[in-house]
């Protein structure tokens, strides 16, 4: 019998924890001819998260979980899902019930056919703000204009993976991860399934502003190094605007005998080099930044307990 893994990445949900499980077991009892897990990862919650789920795995021997030594984010979580997941395929969800359980017998379904990467693409994005959907549109556009892999829009993590992506993607140890571009990267077959995303259930999403602009820049620069080229992109109109300002200045000089009144076209000239140079520094800063945190080869994660085994960090 096919296994599949259920992996749910958990921060303080000590309030959707309950009606997500009775969604997800309803869903899971009519799910026949396949072994199911239901893998939590605890993200370092500091509410009752963690009681909730072994409680659950005390009555239901399917749930299985991971606990973090602190909170290392969602991405995190997710690649941690995918090394303690033992199933043939994975499906992500959110623990707050934006991603409809019933959905996936209807993943499972498609994967038999032979697809790898069946992914839940929004039809509307009931409960968020204009500016939420207006920003992440934008956005889209802007990392598709940037590059060759095709990127899946209004598309989360809400997907199921075959057992051959889940490997590829445990391949991919960077410890900046955008995972949405990284399912794009690995390609394989892809089919979408549309579906409407509701509102969280309970509590407060984890997201803001300040995380959001991160994971932008973080899925620009881990996607491409196209950035670096804007420098020479600038550099070579400036240099030629910059050589004909010249030639001009001396011509003048030479023909009026007249000086140039230089003060104002220095301060000018300063203001836009080093608006440019601060620019580029940025943008090299970036990358040297990704340098500087894959060289540092820390682990991506660290676990407490999994399955209510203590984890002692020996090998
Ligand atoms: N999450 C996590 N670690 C974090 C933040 C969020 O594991 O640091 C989980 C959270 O519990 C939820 C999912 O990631 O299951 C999505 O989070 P949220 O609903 O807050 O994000 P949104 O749906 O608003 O994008
Ligand atoms: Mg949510």
């Amino acid at each position: 019998m096919k296994k599949v893994t259920i992996i749910i990445p958990a921060y303080n949900e000590e309030d959707s924890l309950p009606f997500l499980y009775e969604r997800i077991e309803k869903m899971v009892n009519q799910i026949e001819n396949y072994e199911v897990e239901i893998l939590f990862v605890n993200d370092g919650s500091k509410d009752k998260t963690l009681e909730l789920i072994k409680k659950y795995r005390e009555e239901d021997s399917r749930i299985s979980y991971v606990d973090f030594s602190r909170n290392f984010g969602k991405e995190t979580a997710m690649i941690a899902g995918l090394d303690y997941a033992t199933g043939d395929a994975v499906i992500f969800m959110d623990a707050d019930l934006q991603d409809p359980p019933e959905l996936i017998p209807e993943m499972i379904k498609i994967w038999e056919q032979g697809y790898d990467d069946v992914y839940a693409k929004r039809k509307s994005r009931k409960g968020e703000s204009w500016l939420k959907k207006f920003t992440s549109k934008m956005y889209y556009k802007v990392l598709q204009s940037l590059t060759n892999v095709e990127i899946q829009k209004d598309t989360g993590d809400f997907r199921l993976l075959d057992r051959r992506c889940v490997n590829a993607l445990k391949k991919m140890r960077e410890s900046q991860r955008c995972s949405k571009s990284m399912f794009s990267w690995i390609g394989y077959n892809k089919k979408e399934i549309l579906y409407d995303r509701d509102p969280r259930i309970a509590g407060s999403t984890k997201w803001n502003y300040r995380k959001l602009v991160n994971l932008a820049i973080d899925g620009i620069t881990s996607f491409t190094t196209s950035p670096l080229r804007i420098s020479t992109f600038l550099a070579i109109p400036t240099f030629l605007a910059l050589f004909i300002y010249f030639i001009y200045v001396i011509i003048k000089c030479i023909t009026t005998g007249i000086v140039v009144q230089a003060f104002q076209a220095t301060i000018l000239l300063i203001l836009f080099f080093s608006g440019i140079q601060i620019l580029l520094f940025g943008i090299v800063g970036e990358y040297l930044g990704r340098i500087f945190n894959e060289t540092k080869n820390r682990p991506l994660y660290l676990i407490k307990e999994y399955n209510g085994k203590r984890e002692t960090n020996e090998d």
